[in-house]
């Protein structure tokens, strides 16, 4: 193999031709990305930068000795035949292809004046609206929804967040969660229940016809993956349009795989196929793509991690729990607190608030799936590796 693509120049896509160099490939390798800047990281536009700590979080990369051809403004837009990448300007010949184009947010229909936070552009906009006294309306109270309040309460906003479910965090959290952050929220009017309407430049409209004046209406329901461009090459995607992979990160396409926010892998772990998009995923996933492209045989099987940074505090979580486990709680005197999900005896996920040590220790737990007794992990004094049997 001579002729390596990387297609998508976020954190997945920087960090295989890391992994790729890193491993011995000394071909041709080129990384192309629709975005115009070179790779930068994520989390903190929506933490840092926002609340103006920081304005630049551009990756670190040592490109002269990566040797990249590095396309950046550069979409691409489909593969036209065996081997060939289509793009806005021209095709590029590979032997080797790795899809690594992230998601994108959801929009609301009939929402075009509003915003949504993905880029780094879309960060600093957001910020400059970030004014005292200024209305924001923000549509969703999940991750980004709840990052986003945060420093716009900071900032001295008139915050309003409606959310169509009964609790904020609601679509990856249980409602026991979501149900012990409500006083997090006390700053803002938080709407719950309550479903959009229409969005106009200046308002949103809800559903039982109340209309919230706005400055800036962020919409914050989520991402799709970015794989429409894929339309047609053959290569699998799953329902919610993730590209299929298999255990070892490979497409239905010969010489394809993908990393990252865009795909879904086979998971033995969890007997199901797993969509992770956060960052821990496409920081490591590179690894195990750039050795099967070479050649190799990985599995990548993890247990997922995240975390999110909202009102002052550390929400972290690990492991993946499928509706009904068991949930034990964990609760500090000073308000730090974790659930964890058993199933049978066996801790599958753990979230944990202002408690990163214990979030640590669950997940090696969960790696060496190793049993655990209830009464020691809901005891806060006790160190959680301890609950181990
Ligand atoms: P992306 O970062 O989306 O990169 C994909 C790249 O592909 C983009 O640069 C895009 O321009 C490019 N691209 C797309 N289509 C094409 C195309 N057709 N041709 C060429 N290039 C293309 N995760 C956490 O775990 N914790 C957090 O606290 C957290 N905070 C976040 C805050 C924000 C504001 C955002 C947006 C995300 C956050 N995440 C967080 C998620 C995390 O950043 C993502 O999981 C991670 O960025 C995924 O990396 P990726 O490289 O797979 O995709």
């Amino acid at each position: 193999m001579d002729r390596v693509i990387v297609v998508g120049a976020g954190l997945a896509g920087l960090q295989t031709v890391v992994a790729l160099r890193g491993q011995g490939y000394t071909g041709a390798l080129t990384l192309v990305g629709a975005d115009p800047d070179p790779p930068y990281d994520r989390p903190p536009l929506s933490k840092a930068l926002l609340m103006g700590e920081v304005d630049d979080t551009t990756l670190d990369a040592d490109w002269d000795a990566l040797e990249v051809t590095r396309l950046f403004r550069r979409r691409a837009a489909g593969l036209t035949a065996e081997g060939l990448l289509a793009t806005d300007s021209g095709e590029l010949a590979y032997d080797g292809l790795v899809l690594a184009t992230g998601a994108s947010p959801v929009r609301l229909p009939g929402a075009e004046t509003a915003v949504t936070l993905r880029t780094h552009a879309d960060a600093l906009a957001l910020r400059a609206r970030l004014r005292p006294e200024a209305r924001l309306v923000i549509v969703g109270a999940g991750w980004i929804g709840a990052e986003v309040a945060t420093a716009a309460v900071r900032a001295g906003v008139r915050v309003t967040v409606v959310e169509a479910l009964p609790t904020p965090l609601a679509s990856a959290l249980p409602a026991s969660c979501g149900q012990r952050m409500l006083p997090w929220w006390s700053d803002v009017d938080l709407r719950l229940g309550d479903a959009v309407d229409a969005v106009e430049p200046d308002a949103v409209h809800l559903r039982d016809g109340e209309r919230i004046p706005a400055d800036t209406v962020l919409i914050a329901v989520g991402v799709r993956p970015e794989t429409a461009w894929l339309a047609g090459s053959g290569v699998d995607l799953t329902l919610r349009g993730a590209v299929a992979v298999d255990s070892g990160l490979r497409t239905s396409l010969p010489g394809v795989l993908a990393v990252g926010d865009c795909a879904a892998w086979e998971s033995a772990r969890y007997r199901t196929r797993m969509h992770v998009e956060h960052w821990d995923n496409a920081l490591h996933a590179p690894t195990t793509v750039a050795a099967n492209l070479l050649g190799g045989d990985q599995c990548y099987d993890p247990v997922p991690y995240f975390w999110s940074e909202q009102w002052g505090r550390m929400v972290q979580y690990a492991g993946h729990h499928p509706a009904g486990e068991r949930v034990v709680w964990r609760d500090g005197e000073d308000g730090r607190w974790a659930a964890f999900w058993l199933a049978g005896d066996r801790l599958v996920a753990a979230l944990t608030v202002d408690r990163p040590r214990d979030l640590v220790q669950a997940r090696h737990l969960m790696a060496s799936a190793r049993p655990v007794d209830d009464a020691l992990l809901a005891e806060p004094g006790v160190p959680v590796k301890s609950a181990a049997a």
